[in-house]
């Protein structure tokens, strides 16, 4: 029996067992009937995920690969990209290494890319794209990606608005096609609690038109591969097909629970670790922060600021010994924060056991 309920790391997320069983059985051919009756159940279903009527590609990869597929699809020369943390900097990275001129608009770790800023540097004008992370996963930071994109669009028409929502996609609101986002883009492991090895994209129509006409965009990653397969319920390659017959029972338990449920579940996790933090100040006098102002913090992750004296790394090493997992800041954030990944299909009831022992653990009472 596995015991769910102890593993908060903000990815990979815990992944129920019946998941983990819905993938012991024999490996089946991605060309013949079976593959094409799962690929087409599940195709609508994505859809709804995504909020989309567009197809929902089927990446075996991680969720990078479909990063670096955005770049190449979208973007044949000037990229802007949103940094406020380690993920959306990786965006950018991918933009540099795949010789795009490449520009970055930087906000302090902890602070949301807002829509002004980026306006002006759009005036300049001629970006293909623009690359924003919704959640960003190294600092709980919510970006106000409705307001985002429809600030790219008053401010230049033309250019593709492309989204890493890895930590938003299943656990917070998304609405790609009300949004009008050009390509959105999640991985399996994060808010769809499933194990790592998938990544699911959705195209805007502009999105895919305009990537037909870019030279030397690949094969593996092409818009154009993926959506000849999927309006044939394929892949354009040997799938992870162990892990699609996990996702098949996964998005039928989401649509059991019902998304807009889910979210607010989401949203209650994450309001009861912020509540839990003023506790800790007012009841223990312990000084923790969230890192992320109110109003933009993730209902996925929070990234809570430990004061001086106090340590993520042994905060973290001490609730393993308990066995709980949680993550150490993410890169220069490592020493001076924690971050708690209550996402996926975690529950109220599990969450306050950690934050039970998390206060055990800061406090030295046990
Ligand atoms: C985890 C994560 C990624 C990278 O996902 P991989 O599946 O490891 O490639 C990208 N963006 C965000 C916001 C993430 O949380």
């Amino acid at each position: 029996m596995i015991d769910f309920g102890k593993y908060f790391l903000p990815g990979p997320t815990e992944v129920r067992p019946e998941l983990l069983r819905a993938m012991d059985r024999p490996v089946i051919g991605h060309r013949g009937p079976e593959m094409e009756a799962l690929m087409e159940r599940i195709q609508p279903r994505l859809r709804r995920l995504f909020r989309t009527d567009r197809p929902v590609y089927v990446s075996t990869s991680s969720a990078t690969g479909l990063m670096e597929a955005a770049i190449r699809n979208c973007a044949p020369e000037r990229v802007l990209s949103l940094v406020c943390g380690a993920f959306s900097e990786r965006f950018h990275k991918i933009a540099v290494t795949c010789g795009r001129q490449a520009e970055r608009l930087d906000v302090e770790p902890g602070d949301s890319n807002e829509p002004g800023p980026l306006i002006e540097a759009l005036e300049g004008g001629g970006f293909d794209a623009v690359t924003v992370v919704h959640s960003e996963t190294s600092t709980g930071v919510l970006n106000p990606i409705a307001e985002i994109a429809g600030a790219v669009r008053q401010a230049s028409p033309d250019t593709l608005v492309l989204v890493d929502c890895v930590t938003s996609i299943a656990a917070a609101p998304v609405e790609t096609r009300e949004w009008g986002l050009d390509f959105a883009l999640t991985g399996s492991q994060k808010g769809m609690a499933l194990p790592p090895g998938l990544a699911f994209g959705a195209a805007s129509q502009r999105a895919y038109d305009r990537s037909r006409e870019i030279p030397g965009r690949g094969l593996y990653f092409s818009f154009d591969a993926f959506e000849a397969a999927t309006s044939k319920n394929q892949t354009p390659n040997t799938p992870a097909s162990s892990l699609i017959f996990a996702l098949d029972v996964q998005l039928e338990r989401i649509e059991a629970e019902g998304l807009e449920a889910r979210w607010a579940r989401h949203r209650e996790m994450a309001e009861r670790t912020w509540r839990w933090v003023d506790e800790m100040r007012d009841r223990h006098g312990v000084e923790l922060e969230v890192l992320a102002a109110e109003g933009r913090r993730s209902p996925s992750v929070t990234c809570v600021k430990v004061p001086e004296g106090l340590s993520g790394v042994e905060i973290t090493r001490r609730m393993g010994q308990r066995g709980f997992t949680i993550a150490a800041g993410y890169g220069k954030l490592r020493e001076s924060t924690f971050r708690i990944g209550h996402m996926g299909d975690h529950t109220l009831d599990e969450l306050e056991a950690l934050l039970e022992n998390l206060t055990g653990v800061i406090t030295g009472k046990r």
